[in-house]
């Protein structure tokens, strides 16, 4: 056997996905040990909610994320269901964020539970790449008592689809001589970005494996699967030098414009305050962010400035919560100056609750689940077709 300290030359990174165990369901099983080897979800507090995380007891009768709490009730009469505890979950996340951060600068945090460690360079202190991922299940363990899977390989996708294929309490490695048969044999499903529908369309066009991409004409594959097609293309050709970006959670997210003539008209005002709530809102949704305090800033043509917030009881990541804030924020008369900027904010962030996918077997959605659906489906349309697909006043409708 090769020693581990020849496989990982200088000319490698060596990058370790940690993504905790079932989190959520493990961290209620950890506050509430009456529940230990129990299936257990936690998810809305309806039975019209659907489930944000399974314990692996509960995986076993067929449960998984984002099926609805009555589908996984009829499938395990003794389920237990345990509302979403964020708080608690944030709270645990910044002790395993803070452990990663000891192992080396470079830390991205992907979502509450999941993040990328860059480890090239860090051996003098933490030991091979073996050594380091070890001794980090250890310190979350001790720290926490849950476990987590670590993969760890020269790029992230590598090391993401390693951290899967040990769980619970994984740990794969998968060194730079082995990476490149590691990524060709894996199930083309397994890629990270390919969802079900391209799933199916890549085995159409005969594509079982990742390698499988190799032998296809890169022209069709663009023409068929557009950006998918081509990031397909350069990861299996091995280019996959994405670096770990270290990201830390910004204080609060807001947007201003700066009007193209100085206005008293309130109509002006609040279409500019709906298409400034709505970015803000776009830019929460992407973060998986929600906030609890919304401020409206104005300046008047003579630069002055007024800036006013109001903190809500729970946090929003809805554009028509933040418009309502903001119209009843301003102020009773608008400055005879006329208004010359308009700003939105909103700040006091937190994780938002569990992302929220709204079933098709959905009979009764609440109001705000709607509108959560409605900007979803928004965003989706700007995604694709641009900023300028629809006018500030379509949100109106
Ligand atoms: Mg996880």
């Amino acid at each position: 056997m090769e020693s581990e300290k020849n496989v990982w030359d200088k000319s490698f990174r060596i990058i370790a996905h940690v993504d905790m165990d079932a989190f959520f369901a493990s961290v209620e099983v950890l506050d509430y040990p009456q529940f230990v080897g129990k299936p257990l979800v936690v998810g809305g507090e309806s039975m019209r909610g659907v489930v944000s995380a399974a314990s692996y007891e509960a995986r076993s009768y067929g449960i998984g994320s984002a099926m609805p709490i009555f589908q996984a009730k009829k499938l395990c009469q003794e389920l237990v269901i345990r509302p979403v505890r964020m708080k608690r979950y944030t709270e645990i996340s910044r002790q395993i964020m803070r452990i990663l951060r000891s192992y080396s600068p470079l830390v991205q945090q992907v979502s509450v539970d999941e993040a990328y460690v860059d480890l090239t360079g860090t051996e003098l202190i933490s030991g091979s790449p073996s050594m380091a991922a070890r001794s980090i299940k250890k310190k979350i363990s001790e720290k926490t008592s849950l476990t987590c899977s670590i993969g760890v390989s020269t790029s992230k996708l590598a090391a993401k689809i390693a951290s899967d294929i040990e769980k619970p309490d994984g740990l794969t490695i998968v060194s730079p001589s082995m990476v490149k048969d590691f990524l060709e044999s894996r199930p083309i499903g397994e890629i990270p970005g390919v969802g079900a529908k391209s799933e199916r369309a890549l085995f159409d066009i005969g594509v079982k494996y990742l390698g499988d991409i190799l032998k296809l004409s890169p022209s069709l594959l663009r023409e068929k699967f557009g950006k998918t097609g081509a990031r397909l293309i350069k990861i299996a050709d091995g280019d996959n030098m994405s670096p770990v970006e270290p990201w830390t959670e910004p204080k609060s997210i807001s947007n201003e414009k700066t009007l193209r003539r100085d206005t008293k008209d309130p109509g002006i005002i609040e279409k500019n305050l709906l298409m400034l709530a709505n970015k803000v809102a776009r830019r929460l949704r992407k973060r998986g962010l929600a906030g609890r305090t919304v401020t409206l800033k104005l300046k008047d043509s003579d630069f002055k400035q007024i800036t006013r917030s109001v903190t809500l009881q729970r946090g929003t990541q809805l554009a028509r919560v933040m418009l309502k804030e903001a119209k009843a924020l301003l102020p009773e008369s608008i400055p005879s100056a006329g208004v010359r900027l308009i700003g939105v904010g909103l700040s006091n962030l937190e994780p938002a609750g569990h992302v929220e996918q709204i079933s098709l077997f959905e009979t009764g959605e609440s109001k705000e689940e709607k509108w959560k659906r409605a900007e979803k489906a928004i965003d989706d349309i700007l995604n694709r077709f641009g900023e300028g697909a629809l006018g500030p006043g379509s949100l109106l409708e």
